[in-house]
């Protein structure tokens, strides 16, 4: 028995399904998690000391790669001033400044400590400013656990196969409207509807907890007018896609200009962080200055601040972005090489240092209808025919790949030869 079954066994006795957040059990792939034990580079160990070519990156924050120096020192220097004060520190005024310079939509802006904060408050947050109840988001679609966003979720909820979570008053989730994602006709049929009484739109502008799925042209377009024909909110959540499908997020990739945006992983350089911006006039609706409460004890916190700062200040290197991309495209044009020489019915998207691998006969995947029509059990063979080649992809179909500035040439040719093995292996 390995070191990480062993630990898996035992965590079961004590946590419950011996994970501390779902996806990480490997429900959506079968058989069990590794445990790692330290991560550098491109590069993560588990308790083995088996090496895996890491394309997870924390779920998105490490793209700089794990363990990088000028993060690891910030916040070594941070934690030796102190852990947490509770009062003002300069470092988030800093932290402000640099977030409303990459992302110019962004006015203002409060630190919280998950994306899921960062969202449940940016809802209740376009309620109170437009004193209306509905909100408009779309099928697999992830946005956090908060009560309203966990109505045909992506992600675990998806993977899990339990969409709609026990424990949600009908009364909480019957104001939260969803309909089709990349489909803007699903999206003015509700607001020719009800759209005097729609808050918010809430959308991931690059859909990445039902695997990858870039908007297709004219999508967020149409949303940002039908949200000024109709006095809505539009929040992009950028969480996953912030930093990451170009520096300044989706709304820079795809010239849009969303009223609040909400952020995280990237943002916190690995350490727990995720903030919620926009405009001005909407910002000042919140606590202390405005009606609507929001509050943290550890928001803000200094080490957290510290990691943060060290990692955004690393993407102003002006080559960082067009290597991801180059690295993202030789590793997605290999897979589909290989795919398609071993005659695998397969295709991939991509959006800047994400991607997406989809077993399937169609030549596009553009919906989450297509997503989940895949073929799993490909999926499942090949992932875990990579893991045991030491290529660690995310434990489910329906989650994005990450690409990292420390994965080298070399590291995705060695994910390549893997995968030939692996797609050989389907045959
Ligand atoms: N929004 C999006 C788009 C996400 O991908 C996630 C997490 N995967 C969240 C919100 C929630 O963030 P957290 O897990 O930090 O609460």
């Amino acid at each position: 028995m390995s070191r990480s079954d062993e630990l898996f066994k035992q965590a079961q006795q004590s946590i419950p399904g011996g994970v501390n957040s779902p996806v990480r059990a490997f429900n959506g792939v079968g058989g069990s998690p590794v445990f790692i034990e330290r991560a550098d580079g491109a590069y993560m160990y588990d308790a083995d000391g088996k090496r895996y070519i890491d394309y997870v990156g924390s779920w998105g924050p490490m793209i700089l790669g794990h363990n990088h120096p000028a993060i690891r020192e910030a916040t070594h220097q941070a934690v030796d001033r102190g852990l947490s004060f509770g009062t003002p520190t300069a470092n988030e005024v800093t932290m402000a400044e640099k977030i409303k310079a990459l992302v110019p939509s962004i006015e203002k802006v409060r630190m919280v400590n998950s994306g899921t904060e960062a969202t449940m408050t940016a809802i209740r947050l376009a309620r109170g400013f437009t004193g209306r109840d509905k909100i408009l988001k779309f099928e697999g679609c992830y946005h956090g656990h908060a009560d309203a966003l966990l109505v045909k979720a992506g992600s675990g909820a998806l993977t899990l196969g339990v969409p709609n979570s026990p424990g949600i008053p009908e009364d909480f989730a019957k104001h939260t409207l969803t309909v089709t994602y990349n489909d803007l006709a699903s999206v003015e049929q509700v607001f020719t509807e009800v759209g005097d009484q729609i808050a918010a739109i809430i959308v991931e502008p690059v859909a990445g907890n039902m695997n990858c799925i870039p908007p297709v042209p004219g999508f967020l377009e149409g949303l940002r007018e039908v949200c000024d024909r109709y006095g809505s909110v539009l929040i992009f959540d950028e969480v996953m896609t912030g930093f990451r499908v170009a520096r300044g997020g989706a709304q820079e990739r795809y010239q849009i200009t969303p009223d609040l945006t909400t952020l995280g992983k990237v943002i916190g350089g690995g350490m727990p962080v995720g903030a919620f911006g926009g405009k001005r006039e909407i910002m000042d609706f919140i606590a202390p200055i405005g009606p609507v409460y929001q509050a943290g004890t550890l928001s803000g916190n200094p080490v957290a601040m510290a990691a943060g700062l060290a990692a955004l200040t690393q993407l102003d290197d002006e080559q960082l972005y067009p290597a991801l991309y180059a690295k993202v495209d030789k590793l997605v044009d290999g897979m589909q090489q290989r795919a398609d020489a071993a005659g695998i019915p397969f295709t991939t998207n991509r959006a800047g240092s994400m991607f997406g691998f989809f077993f399937t006969t169609a030549s596009e995947v553009t919906t989450y209808a297509q997503a989940t029509q895949c073929n799993l059990e490909h999926f499942r063979k090949f992932y875990h025919s990579m893991l045991e080649q030491g290529v660690y992809l995310a434990p489910s179909a329906f989650e994005a790949g990450f690409m990292s500035a420390a994965h080298t040439d070399a590291d995705i040719d060695a994910t390549l030869a893997a995968a030939e093995v692996a797609f050989a292996a389907l045959k």
